[in-house]
């Protein structure tokens, strides 16, 4: 059968894609290579508690903000039930040497005056820092619609200054710096290699709302799958794509599958990650420089994830995530500190139904070479040294965590964890990079127009990490094809 599109890939860039020409008339299959479409947003279950792998919250997502307009227009705003994180504190940043705390509040207005009371003599630096988060956001494709589009707009994102170099003349103030830096925890690139413009895009829209999903990511897959089907999309799992097929002129004309079928079709979408596509494509169809730029694409930090049940409610982080920060420094090395000495965030895992967690989950920045001796085994397959390995580091992370958290001490029922082989594997990244391809300052940044006519890309590495990265990229990839225009159009008729 000959489609007119193909995404490959059902990870949320590749669902807002296939919706996206599906809404617009086309006939359009997904491929997913394992056994269900969003495999990173479904998450799993431990003694009644639901642990999110890929979605914890997001920003943006309240009425009229971009995530909202986004899911209504791809269809599913009704479909999930959105939740208000803690108004006064979504986010804890916990410093331990100096001791210190901040509770991030949403909105603009209250976060700048809760920096003031906290660091009086830094308010110039707290206006004007926000002020740049604020006019930045304003400038980003798709955030705001009402932005012509530069077709080279993703780009401009790993030009111009790190957040580093953004802060350092601000401020001398090594707390407040790591403060205002902490969310590089939620993209994975340090401050000293993330632009700001990067950074903003990001944490701009955490700073006007921060919303979480009822089911977590799982509900958001679930009303994607409805309204896949309802737009009949063909959704076809345990679909790996193994290869690019092209015709006349080099042109895209196909996808050959792992079983060895093979499928016709116009034109292409790879929301994989840009290494991987380069296995994919004929011999010959990138130029070398083209094709040297994507392998040599440097890829976020990769982590220890940690997943506990708790014998008790843990209200503390009811709508609440924790940033627990050994030393201001440590937030700028997100690759070369031991577990106990790196950055640790701690999100909540919650049973279903309950209002208040039972469980959490704690992610530990950790480089890939930790794990290199047994890079050569799979999941399910691990020898016994590895086995040995990850105990001592979920051990090490627990004791990071009760140290701060001295109310889960002894309240720890069942804790189990995921290393960077594990990421590599389950996220389908070369080196386990937990947020696929790092946006640094002189990079090159994949664009969704790619060397071979009919082949587009979207996905994490082409705009950001994270569901509004994810679901921009997708937009970015249907408006090269359909027209940004047209796209612009039909979102502003769901604001
Ligand atoms: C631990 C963790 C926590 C996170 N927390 C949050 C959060 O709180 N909020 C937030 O907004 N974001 C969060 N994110 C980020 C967010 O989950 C991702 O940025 C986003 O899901 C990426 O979507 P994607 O479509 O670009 O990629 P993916 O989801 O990786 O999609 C790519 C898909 O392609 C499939 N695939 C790969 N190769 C092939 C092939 N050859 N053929 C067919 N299919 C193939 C893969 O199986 C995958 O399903 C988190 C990520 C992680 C890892």
């Amino acid at each position: 059968m000959k489609y007119d599109f193909i995404v490959i890939g059902a990870g949320i860039s590749g669902i807002t894609s296939a919706i996206t020409l599906a809404q617009n008339g086309y006939h359009v299959a997904l491929l997913e290579k394992t056994n269900r479409t969003a495999p990173l947003m479904r998450g799993f279950s431990r003694r009644g508690v639901h642990f999110d792998t890929g979605f914890h919250y997001t920003g943006g997502l309240g009425t009229g903000e971009p995530l909202d307009i986004f899911l209504r227009y791809l269809g599913v705003s009704d479909r999930i039930t959105s939740f208000p994180f803690n108004e006064d504190g979504f986010d804890l940043f916990s410093c331990e040497n100096p001791g210190f705390e901040f509770r991030f509040p949403t909105g603009y207005e209250r976060i700048q005056e809760k920096l003031c009371e906290a660091f009086p003599d830094e308010r110039a630096a707290i206006r004007s820092y926000l002020a740049q988060v604020r006019t930045t956001c304003a400038t980003i494709p798709y955030l705001n619609l009402d932005l012509d589009i530069d077709p080279t707009g993703a780009l401009q994102r790993v030009l111009g200054q790190t957040v580093r170099e953004t802060l350092d003349p601000l401020t001398g103030n090594v707390l407040l710096k790591s403060l205002l830096s902490m969310h590089s925890l939620l993209y994975g690139v340090s401050c000293e290699e993330v632009s700001f413009a990067q950074h903003s895009a990001i944490v701009g829209n955490y700073y006007e709302s921060v919303r979480g999903i009822r089911g977590g990511g799982l509900s958001l897959a679930r009303a994607f799958d409805t309204r896949l089907a309802e737009l009949g999309v063909d959704v076809l799992c345990n679909s790996e794509v193994t290869g690019i097929s092209t015709g006349p002129g080099g042109v895209l004309s196909g996808v050959q599958l792992a079983d060895g079928d093979s499928l016709d079709c116009r034109a292409a979408i790879a929301t994989i990650h840009p290494r991987y596509v380069l296995d994919l494509v004929p011999e010959g169809s990138f130029r070398p420089a083209y094709r040297k730029r994507l392998g040599n694409l440097e890829d976020t930090v990769s982590a220890f994830v940690c997943f506990a049940t708790s014998k008790k409610p843990i209200p503390a982080l009811a709508g609440a995530n924790r940033f627990l920060i050994p030393d201001p420094e440590s937030i700028y090395q997100l690759d070369n500190r031991p577990i106990g000495k790196a950055p640790l965030y701690v999100s909540a895992a919650y049973r279903d139904g309950d209002i208040e967690p039972h469980g959490f989950i704690g992610i530990c920045p950790a480089l890939f070479s930790e794990t290199a001796p047994w890079e050569s085994s799979r999941f399910g397959n691990r020898p016994p040294e590895y086995r040995q390995f990850k105990e001592q580091a979920l051990a090490r992370m627990q004791d990071q965590i009760e140290r701060v958290f001295p109310d889960l001490a002894g309240n720890i029922q069942s804790i189990e964890g995921s290393t960077p082989l594990t990421i590599r594997d389950f996220c389908s990244t070369p080196l386990g990079g937990l947020y696929g391809v790092k946006h640094m300052v002189g990079q090159f940044n994949p664009h969704p127009a790619t060397r071979m006519p009919g082949l587009f890309l979207a996905g994490q590495a082409v705009v950001a990490p994270g569901v509004m990265g994810a679901i921009i990229s997708g937009f970015l990839a249907c408006g090269t094809i359909l027209g940004h225009d047209l796209m612009k159009k039909e979102l502003k008729a769901c604001c």
